[in-house]
């Protein structure tokens, strides 16, 4: 069902409660929190600037960190506020309070237009908790709702979802309809080849994502350490590899679904092996992977390899759309980065549209300097994936339907 957006909202000198999502990365640097990556509180200025331009009075709320339900110094808010401000060059009122008399006395003073933030929401158990009394408390101070909080939108929370049983009207934010309409709408009949690649650390955590694509790409691409269980899976001798050996019955069982549906499925020919997961550690590319000739015993698997990387930006250039989720190797060591930074690079010579599906490859993409030639970066990582699956967003399920 079709969900309300902002614009279908009359907003002006209305008190819109809308949560965002400022979980962002930060560092304590002369004793002051910084902002290390500022995207998801950029990507949520579309729609803190339409609510401003249409006269309303804006109450964000977020969490940040896992304070687990406790105030915590270490996660306030406080300090993202003043970013915030930073980047809106208007005041933003800071609740220290998330809910009750502090923040009640805010909204009221407020004019059309005046921007207010309170405080971590997680500092509340009633939050994770969905308690409908921490709910009410939250609905208290909005006439409508918004959620644009893509990242949080898989979790059913009192911010994310129990509070729109107590507002009038709850809607999507801009980034949330912009992620949904990449991440869903788009990818229902997207142009061909539509090619996934796929890697990251485990396959336990991508089996939804590889069945769900496995009917509807034309290629996909696998990397990264769940590589190795496919390896396993295909009698190649893995060596010390990160390998989920209770996965290699289902990695055997994926490659038999993508030859049924003819799915083009390819797996590593060749890797780089290293005998210590560390910077400076012996390493090498494998000669062509067989059960004959696999990883080296006590020599693990850290990156794709040369033949590897060839053999897939074959098949990116061929691709019209081509999505992207999960490390090819372990890119946090520079040395180990080279098949992640080619698929960044071969993405963003394609031509076709490119879409980076959260998490770690989109630390991937923007370190290697290529956020701004793919088409869509997604700023969820949980969430990015359960809509990959094709699960309906509980956060996404709550909000008003279009009638
Ligand atoms: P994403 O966040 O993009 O969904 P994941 O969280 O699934 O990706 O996986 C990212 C992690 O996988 C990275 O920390 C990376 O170091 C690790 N990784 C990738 N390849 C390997 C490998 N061959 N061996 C061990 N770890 C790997
Ligand atoms: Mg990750």
């Amino acid at each position: 069902m079709p969900k309300l957006t902002l614009r279908d909202l009359d907003v002006r000198g209305k008190r819109v409660l809308v949560r965002v999502d400022f979980n962002v990365p930060t560092e304590i640097r002369g004793g002051k929190v910084r902002v290390t990556d500022d995207t998801r509180i950029r990507e949520s200025l579309p729609t803190i600037n339409y609510l401003r331009d249409h006269g309303a009075k804006i109450i964000l709320m977020s969490h940040f960190g896992r304070p687990k339900g406790k105030p915590t110094d270490k996660y306030s808010l406080r300090p993202i506020g003043e970013y915030l401000h930073s980047l809106i060059h208007q005041p933003v009122i800071f609740s220290h309070e998330t809910i009750g008399d502090v923040p009640r006395k805010i909204v009221e003073h407020m004019g059309n237009g005046d921007v207010a933030l309170l405080e971590n929401v997680r500092f509340q158990p009633g939050e994770e908790a969905n308690d409908p009394d921490f709910a009410t408390a939250l609905a208290e101070l909005g006439d409508f709702y918004v959620n644009d909080a893509f990242g949080t939108a898989h979790r059913a929370h009192a911010s994310t979802a129990g509070v729109t049983k107590f507002v009038s009207k709850s809607v999507m934010g801009l980034l949330m309809e912009k992620e949904l309409r990449h991440l869903r709408d788009e990818l229902q009949d997207p142009a061909r080849p539509f090619v996934v690649i796929l890697g990251g650390a485990k396959v336990s955590d991508k089996i939804g994502v590889l069945k769900a694509l496995m009917e509807k790409a034309n290629a996909i691409l696998i990397g990264g350490a769940m590589a190795n269980t496919f390896l396993k899976a295909e009698g190649i001798p893995v060596g010390a590899s990160r390998v989920e050996s209770d996965k290699v019955d289902l990695a055997r069982e994926l490659l038999e679904l993508a030859k049924q549906r003819g799915v083009t499925f390819l797996v590593p020919v060749d890797v780089v092996e290293a005998d210590e997961i560390l910077p400076g550690a012996n390493m090498r590319n494998t000669s062509r992977l067989s059960p004959q000739h696999g990883i080296a015993d006590g020599w693990q698997a850290v990156d794709i390899g040369a033949a590897t990387i060839a053999l897939y930006q074959e098949e990116i250039a061929k691709g019209e759309t081509i999505l992207w989720n999960g490390p090819m190797g372990v890119f946090e060591i520079p040395e180990f980065g080279d098949g992640t930074i080619a698929i960044a690079e071969a993405m963003a010579q394609s031509g076709a549209k490119t879409i980076i599906g959260g998490g770690d490859s989109v630390t991937a993409v923007k370190q290697a300097g290529l956020a701004g030639k793919m088409t869509f970066i997604s700023t969820g990582g949980g969430a990015t994936l359960e809509l990959l699956e094709g699960k309906e967003l509980p956060g996404v399920a709550a909000l008003t339907d279009k009638q």
